[in-house]
């Protein structure tokens, strides 16, 4: 008889063969006899039995519970997590139903736990479900996964992994009511800036009113003094009556608010430019403007509210520039946006405060800034009046003394 007919194949699974690379024969009488390269059958089983320890002490120290039912939903094997949650021991929950395991006082009708799992078995798909569980007190992420061999099902087996997330969900909670508190904290600050406004608004028109009757000599002659004192007064006043302006727009602008007219830039920069040359002169500011001509189309937007976001940018480029130095304003178009760009030769923004600027009440920290007064407010107004055109603001600087250049880019057309 040939030696061939003497030997048959061992019944260890075939990926443990293939995974020790070598194949297995052994006489018909089963002794451990000839292995090809020479490792004996004892080697291997010890071998076998060496993973096999090594992959149940992984899983065991896994903060996860991992298991495998069959397809009752009862339990095969569990890793050592059930006895870190105190639900029993891994050898007495062997044959136990899962959800008997984690819900022992649930009606099995009720439980979400079992529904879940027979669905799984129905579908053969993978799923999860998260629950707060009430009987362990932790929410519980769960995973199934039908286990498969060779792409088949393999008698209904499901492969379960349970995570405790109750960490996780009670941060989550905890930044949800953090964010809770701070958008009423918001929501307070807005009503009471837009209340305080609202009572500074009126004394302040009559102030303005008096102020201006004083100055026509509407109440009577004053000396060249007086009207000195006067002008002060209603120079400041009117700085005030602005700034509230500005605060109560700020606060309630909106697409809504914008009311759009067709509008040709070239000559609205021109008037603004003109309202703004003598007090440039005054700083000694040479205000340019480039670009724009007859042909530039005609661009939809609220002219009032632009004119907000040009006297603050005009305002603040000449407030932050030196005396002698040069303020361009330039205009030009491409396919789909009109673009203004505000250049000056002043103070500059560091690039890391150059985020900032359009914050409210932000203002860069520094003497010629302090200096220059202003609140913080226009930047972050002019902000919102242009996203409310649909475009965008935004600012370029080299850094501090090398000047700043803001852009402003519209859309050609509005949808309103
Ligand atoms: P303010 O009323 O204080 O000018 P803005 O919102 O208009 O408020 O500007 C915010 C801050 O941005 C200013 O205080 C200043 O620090 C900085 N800034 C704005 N424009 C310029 C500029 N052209 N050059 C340098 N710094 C500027």
């Amino acid at each position: 008889m040939h030696i061939s007919d003497r030997l048959i194949k061992t019944s260890l699974p075939e990926p443990l063969l293939s995974g020790l690379g070598q194949s297995i024969v052994y006489d018909a009488q089963g002794k451990d006899r000839e292995i090809s390269n020479g490792l004996s059958m004892n080697k291997i089983f010890e071998q076998v039995e060496q993973a096999k320890q090594e992959w149940e002490a992984t899983l065991d120290a896994l903060p996860q519970m991992v298991c495998l039912i069959d397809e009752d939903g009862r339990l095969l094997r569990a890793n050592r997590t059930i006895e870190r949650w105190r639900l029993g021991s891994v050898t007495e929950i062997k044959s136990v139903p899962l959800h008997h395991v984690l819900h022992p006082i649930c009606r099995e009708e009720d439980c979400e736990l079992r529904r879940f799992i027979l669905a799984c078995q129905d579908e053969q798909q993978p799923a999860s479900l998260e629950i707060d569980d009430p009987y362990l007190r932790r929410f519980l992420l769960i995973k199934a996964q039908p286990v498969r061999r060779r792409g088949l099902v393999d008698g209904g087996k499901i492969a379960i992994i349970i995570q405790d997330t109750t960490q996780e969900k009670e941060a989550e909670k905890s930044l949800h009511q953090t964010n809770v508190a701070l958008e009423q904290a918001l929501e307070a600050k807005k009503e009471m800036i837009q209340n305080v406004s609202h009572e500074l608004r009126t004394p302040l028109t009559i102030i303005l009113g008096y102020t201006t009757l004083l100055a026509d000599d509407d109440l009577g002659p004053l000396t060249a003094e007086q009207k000195e004192a006067i002008q002060v007064l209603t120079d400041q006043s009117q700085q005030l009556h602005d700034m509230i302006e500005r605060l109560l727009l700020v606060q309630s602008l909106d697409e809504s608010r914008v009311q759009p007219m067709a509008c040709h830039l070239p000559a609205l920069l021109q008037r603004f430019l003109l309202s703004w040359q003598a007090h440039a002169r005054q700083k000694g500011v040479h205000l340019i403007l480039d670009g724009g001509d007859e042909e530039f189309p005609l661009v939809s937007l609220d002219p009032t509210l632009l004119e907000h976001v040009l006297n603050n940018l005009l305002g603040n480029a000449i407030k932050f520039s030196p005396f002698d130095s040069t303020v361009n304003v330039r205009l030009w178009k491409t396919a789909q946006e009109v673009h203004i760009a505000v250049i000056d030769q002043g103070i500059g923004i560091a690039p890391e405060n150059q985020k900032y600027i359009f914050e409210r009440f932000y203002q860069v920290d520094g003497s010629q800034t302090r200096k220059a007064g202003g609140v913080g407010i226009g930047l972050a107004l002019s902000q919102k009046i242009i996203q409310a055109h649909a475009g965008r603001l935004w600012v370029e600087s080299l850094g501090e003394g090398k000047g700043s250049t803001f852009y402003v880019s519209l859309p050609l057309t509005i949808d309103t």
